[in-house]
């Protein structure tokens, strides 16, 4: 059985006033009440329509994401990965500010493993569920032999959950590489959070390192190969 199942149907397609989660629609309201300028609502999917490189977060971050509308966007999380981003030949520049700033992905899109501002940064098991459809369709943009970054265990759980694997057949570990069903590979990293990058967890060369193995996986299949379902 699906390890979905029990999660109420909704459309496919991603819109920004999906309210499937009554928690975080509640929480994304009293938001709005409070930060009439912010974007409050779920964030879409940036980047390119079939990337070759997909990296998914945990969630908008309050005064990032969510403010601006657009996946690391404004917070200190995207300072390094933007810059990463545009070290790596995937982004046209180093700095993602708001939308509007002339940021463009090459071959790479970002997204995140539950579409909406969580209290406390913490989706529950159901929302990561109930978010996976979206999920989902965007893993199925990749082409076969494309690459998925999983910023975090939460991000990790959520692409296996997609391909409908087994978490203990693929433990996350900063470094580690999964090979996907269909010919797509996981690479984990830590998140490049605030927390994570003050205390170290996560240095600036550790997070080189992960994008310098993706760089190496895909140079070696240079020939795109069509997106299939999951
Ligand atoms: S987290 Fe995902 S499924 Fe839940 S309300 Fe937001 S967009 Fe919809």
């Amino acid at each position: 059985m699906s390890r979905t199942a029990g999660v109420a149907q909704m459309p496919l397609r991603f819109s920004t006033a999906c309210r499937a989660c009554p928690r975080l629609a509640g929480h994304l309201q009293q938001v709005r009440e409070t930060h009439g300028d912010y974007h409050a609502r779920p964030v879409p999917p940036f980047g390119a329509e079939s990337p070759r490189l997909l990296v998914v977060g945990l969630a908008p971050g309050m005064h990032g994401a969510n403010r601006t509308g657009r996946p690391f966007t404004g917070d200190h999380a995207g300072i390094i990965l933007y810059d990463t981003l545009h070290r790596y030949g995937y982004a046209n520049q180093a700095q993602s500010v708001a939308l509007g700033d002339g940021l463009e992905l090459v071959g790479c899109g970002i997204t995140n493993a539950v579409k909406c501002l969580p209290p406390e940064n913490k989706p529950m098991p159901v929302e990561v569920r109930q978010c996976n459809r979206f999920l989902k369709a965007e893993l199925e943009s990749l082409p076969a032999d494309g690459a998925i970054l999983a910023l975090g265990a939460i991000a990790h759980q959520a692409v296996l959950l997609a391909f409908d694997l087994r978490r203990a057949d693929h433990t996350f570990a900063h470094g580690a590489q999964h090979a996907l069903p269909g010919g797509r590979t996981l690479f984990d990293s830590y998140h490049c959070s605030r927390y994570n990058t003050n205390t170290r967890r996560l240095t600036e060369a550790m997070f080189h390192e992960v994008f310098g193995a993706i760089g190496r996986h895909l140079e070696a299949r240079p020939q795109a190969v069509a997106p299939q379902r999951l």
